[in-house]
C-alpha cells in the first residue's frame, strides 16, 4: 500500500492553525499572535486582559503561521487527500471568523494562477495525476458535487448543468454529481457553482459567508486484475462565518441566519468532539452538514479542521473563541 503512512489516522481528528497575515492598506497594527512554537503552540496576547489572563497557549497537530504559502499547507494535507484513493473518506473544514481566510485556503485568491490555488483544487489536481499513474493496475472514475446550505437548507450548485449522469457502480443522494477527467474540468465548474451561489443573493461575499458551501469529490476505483472495488470520498467544506452576531443589533433576517449558522457550527462541534473523545453517541441529526457528511465523519473516515485567525487586536475576542473551538475538537 502506498499510503500506509496514513492509516493510523483513520478516525482520528487533526486540527491545523492558520494565521492570516495583515492586509496590505490595513493599519499594520499590534499582532494579537505572541509566537508560533515548534510542536503546534501559539500564544495568544490579550492587550485587554492583565497579567496571567493576558497570554495564552493552545496547542494543536499543526500552525501555520502568516509566511507559510499555500503550497506548504498542501504538503501537510496530502497524505489525507491521497488516501481517498485507497478507499478512505476524508473531510477538510476550514473554519474561522469572516475574513480570516477560510476562502483563501480553500479556493485561493485567485484562480488565475496555480502557485495561488488552494486545497481544492490542488487536492484533484493530486488525485488526477495519482490515479494516472495507478492506471495499470487501477481504473478510476472521479465525480464531484458542489452544495450550499444556507438556513439549514441544502441547495445543488450544479443541477441544471447534467441531471442525467451517472458514474457505474456510485449512487450518490440529495445532489447532481458530475463526472470530471481534469482540474480544467473541475475550475469549470466551480465558475459555473459560484454563479449559481449568487444568484438570489445581494452579493456573492455576503451569501458565501453566512452558508456553508460543500465540495464533494467521489472517487470509485476497479481493481484491474481481481476486479474488486474501492470506493472513497473527499469533502472540502468552506464553513460559513463563525463570528457572533450582536443580538442587539441584528435583526431579521439577519438574525434568523445567524442563528441558523451558530446552530449548525455548535452541532458540528458536538459531532468531531464526541468523535475525538470516542463517545458512543455521535449527535448527526442535529444538523444539516452533519448529517450530509455522517458517513465521512467518525467510523474509519479522517477529519482535518483549518481554524484561521485573523490577527488584528479588533478580532481578539473572536481569535480566542475559534481557539477555543478548535481546541475542544481536537
Ligand atoms: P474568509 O473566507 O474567511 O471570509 P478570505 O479567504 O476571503 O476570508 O480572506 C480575506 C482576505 O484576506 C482576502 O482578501 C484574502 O485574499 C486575504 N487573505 C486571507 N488569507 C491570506 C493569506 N494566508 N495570505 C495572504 N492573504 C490572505
Ligand atoms: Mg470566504
Amino acid at each position: 500500500q502506498l499510503y500506509n503512512q496514513v492509516q493510523d489516522l483513520k478516525g482520528t481528528i487533526r486540527v491545523y492553525c492558520r494565521v492570516r497575515p495583515f492586509l496590505r492598506g490595513q493599519s499594520n497594527g499590534q499582532s494579537t499572535v505572541d509566537y508560533i512554537g515548534e510542536n503546534g503552540n501559539i500564544m495568544i496576547a490579550n492587550p485587554l486582559k492583565n497579567g496571567k489572563e493576558a497570554r495564552k497557549v493552545f496547542t494543536f497537530n499543526k500552525v501555520f503561521g502568516t509566511n507559510v504559502t499555500q503550497d506548504q499547507i498542501y504538503a501537510d494535507t496530502q497524505p489525507l487527500v491521497r488516501s481517498v484513493l485507497d478507499g478512505y473518506n476524508v473531510c477538510i473544514f476550514a473554519y474561522g471568523q469572516t475574513g480570516s481566510g477560510k476562502t483563501f485556503t480553500m479556493s485561493g485568491p485567485d484562480l488565475t494562477s496555480e502557485q495561488t490555488w488552494g486545497v481544492n483544487y490542488r487536492a484533484l489536481r493530486d488525485l488526477f495525476q495519482i490515479s494516472k499513474t495507478r492506471g495499470d493496475v487501477i481504473k478510476y472514475e472521479v465525480g464531484v458535487q458542489m452544495v450550499e446550505i444556507y438556513n439549514e437548507q441544502v441547495r445543488d450548485l450544479l443541477v441544471n448543468i447534467r441531471n442525467n449522469s451517472q458514474l457505474n457502480g456510485l449512487n450518490v443522494p440529495d445532489a447532481s454529481w458530475i463526472p470530471v477527467s481534469s482540474t480544467q474540468d473541475v475550475l469549470d465548474l466551480m465558475k459555473i457553482g459560484q454563479r449559481n451561489r449568487a444568484v438570489g443573493a445581494t452579493a456573492l461575499n455576503e451569501r458565501s459567508s453566512r452558508s456553508h458551501s460543500v465540495l464533494t469529490v467521489h472517487v470509485y476505483g476497479k481493481e484491474l486484475v481481481s476486479g474488486s472495488i474501492l470506493k472513497g470520498c473527499l469533502h472540502l467544506v468552506d464553513l460559513a462565518g463563525s463570528e457572533r452576531v450582536d443580538k442587539s443589533e441584528a435583526v431579521g433576517e439577519r438574525l434568523k441566519e445567524a442563528q441558523y449558522i451558530n446552530r449548525s457550527l455548535s452541532a458540528l462541534g458536538d459531532v468531531i468532539s464526541a468523535l475525538a473523545q470516542k463517545s458512543p453517541h455521535v449527535p448527526y441529526r442535529n444538523s444539516k452538514l452533519t448529517q450530509i457528511l455522517q458517513d465521512s465523519l467518525g467510523g474509519h473516515a479522517k477529519t482535518l479542521m483549518f481554524v484561521h485567525i485573523n490577527p488584528e487586536l479588533n478580532s481578539i475576542g473572536e481569535t480566542i473563541s475559534t481557539l477555543k473551538f478548535a481546541e475542544r475538537v481536537s
